[in-house]
């Protein structure tokens, strides 16, 4: 049986939104991103499932996430990319890495591109 409080730990709250001049914009993944839906109620999205694998330079992670109020299902895909910052002075130099967030429908289909975590 999968432990969705486990599922919800797996997403990060917010993402982040670049805007022109502005900074960054934050927002809540706590929202159903399908279209014609403005469920923002973390009560009535139920994530069920887990699909995490490894490509070159990032791991990805799908997040299968049922919306209890337009009862339709999707997919939130985080996508971390491993930038390994190489230094010959300091070996304990952490790798960078950077988030990207996106959502996808039931069938895999492109919703777009959130933002950053
Ligand atoms: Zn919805």
């Amino acid at each position: 049986m999968v432990d969705e409080e486990d599922l919800r730990d797996s997403i990060p709250s917010y993402a982040f939104i670049a805007l022109a001049r502005r900074g960054m914009e934050k927002i809540s993944l706590d929202q159903c991103f399908l279209k014609d839906c403005d469920n923002q109620d973390p009560k009535l999205l139920q994530p069920f499932k887990k699909e995490e694998y490894e490509e070159e330079l990032k791991s990805i992670k799908k997040i299968h996430i049922k919306c209890k109020k337009c009862n339709r299902i999707f997919i939130l895909k985080l996508e971390t990319l491993k930038y390994v910052a190489k230094s010959t002075k300091d070996k304990n130099e952490e790798a960078l890495s950077m988030g990207l967030v996106h959502a996808l429908d039931e069938n895999g289909k492109n919703l777009g591109h959130i933002g950053y975590f």
